[in-house]
């Protein structure tokens, strides 16, 4: 059963969007394919997939989506990255290309490709913030983690302090600022739907809290 008016977008120039709209499906609210600015205005909220963010920034920009993109996240849309999507969502990029271009909807640094050849694909059991039911087990496939995270970004998971997470041990990889979030691995690849029930929150619900800059935002 789906609600009546709100409707999640998917953007879809790349990546696992078949994915989060199963899961959006599975959460109870409908989605649609982004591809063109005329797209994103349809929508409520919209969901970055994983794939590549360097392919899905170039993709942007020919699209014409980067500027409508980042006025919309201005003025508060509910937003969910998983993965490269997070990547594009953080204010600044390490190891990304040159022409690689941010969204800067949350005051982060991210490390793309973070963890490294030897651990490029993994999965670990993770505590996060908010989310009932216990550990939830995140895949992380060529996975960014965040660096840096400013003072309004709330941190919702953590590489657990484990011997076998070497210099990952400690290392952000999920965050919120006000109504957007990210994590650095594929909650729309197993069939744990905590984490898309937790941005459909979001946007069913929007904070209504005041916000200052980068802060804290209100949502919508
Ligand atoms: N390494 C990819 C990038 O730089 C992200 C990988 C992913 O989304 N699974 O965008």
């Amino acid at each position: 059963m789906t609600e009546n008016g709100l409707i999640v977008g998917v953007l879809a120039l790349q990546g696992d969007v078949r994915e989060h709209r199963r899961a959006l499906a599975g959460c109870g609210l409908r989605s649609t394919l982004v591809r063109r600015p005329e797209e994103l205005a349809e929508v409520d909220a919209l969901i970055l997939p994983g794939g590549e963010s360097t392919t899905m920034s170039r993709l942007m920009v020919a699209a014409d989506l980067m500027e409508p993109l980042r006025a919309r996240l201005a003025k508060g849309m509910p937003a969910y990255g998983s993965c490269a999507g997070m990547i594009l969502l953080c204010r600044e990029v390490l190891d990304g290309t040159p022409d690689q271009r941010q969204l800067a909807a949350l005051d982060a640094v991210v490390r793309r490709n973070a963890f490294g050849r030897q651990v490029d694909s993994f999965e670990a059991d993770l505590d996060f913030g908010g989310l009932p039911g216990g550990p939830i087990r995140a895949v992380f496939i060529r996975a960014p983690w965040v660096e840096q995270a400013g003072a309004g970004v709330e941190v919702l998971a953590r590489v657990p302090e484990v011997p076998a997470a070497g210099s990952a041990a400690g290392r952000i990889v999920a965050i919120r600022q006000g109504c957007v979030l990210a994590t650095a691995f594929h909650p729309e690849l197993t069939g744990d739907r905590r984490v898309h029930q937790l941005f459909c929150e979001m946007v069913r619900k929007p904070s209504e809290a005041p916000h200052e800059d980068m802060r804290v935002r209100a949502c919508r």
